[in-house]
């Protein structure tokens, strides 16, 4: 089974095949990672995304990832936290399958995800890291072709949420 890695740093620089965006549904570039993302995989990624016609909260879609080191960029806008009563938890969980699934069908070997939705959408920490580690798990157990999941922390306390989380 593959190995899911919870590592601290910026994920614009992971070596990854692939990386995902916690992207917002317009899939033209935003804050936070999203931004970074866009920065350092310079305009060409922007001009393609606008080809997409935008994304579900929960879905997903893989553009090329351009100036980046890894191959693709999966973008997936996660659920913004309006207390759980929402279907957040399934939104969530459903973000980092269907980034997988798509990295998969794409021959990617290795991924790296950041904290979907744990920025400014809010989504409780804890929880988070617990339905992320879950379904990288869950989906890992199925899929031998994915020898390695990296989580990248950009924080001390995102990091400590995803160790406890991935020691559980
Ligand atoms: P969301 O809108 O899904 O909440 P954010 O970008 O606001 O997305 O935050 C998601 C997580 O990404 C946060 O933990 C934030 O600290 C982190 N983050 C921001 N920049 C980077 C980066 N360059 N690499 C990895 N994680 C990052």
């Amino acid at each position: 089974m593959g190995k899911l890695l919870v590592v601290r740093g910026d994920i614009t620089r992971e070596e990854t095949d692939a990386i995902a965006n916690a992207a917002n549904c317009s899939l033209l570039g935003g804050g936070g990672v999203d931004g970074a993302i866009h920065r350092a995989a310079g305009p060409r990624l922007l001009e393609e995304c606008r080809t997409l016609g935008g994304c579900r909260t929960g879905e997903a879609k893989i553009t090329k990832g351009y100036d980046l080191r890894a191959k693709y960029v999966i973008h997936t806008p996660g659920p913004v936290w309006h207390g759980g009563g929402y279907g957040e938890d399934e939104l969530l969980r459903s973000c980092y399958l269907n980034c997988l699934k798509l990295a998969s069908e794409n021959g990617c070997r290795s991924v790296a995800f950041p904290s979907i939705s744990t920025g400014v959408y809010r989504f409780p920490l804890d929880r988070a890291a617990k339905i992320a580690v879950t379904a990288i798990r869950d989906y890992l157990a199925e899929h031998e072709e994915i020898e390695e999941v990296r989580m990248v922390c950009f924080d001390a306390r995102t990091q400590q949420a995803y160790e406890a989380a991935a020691r559980s």
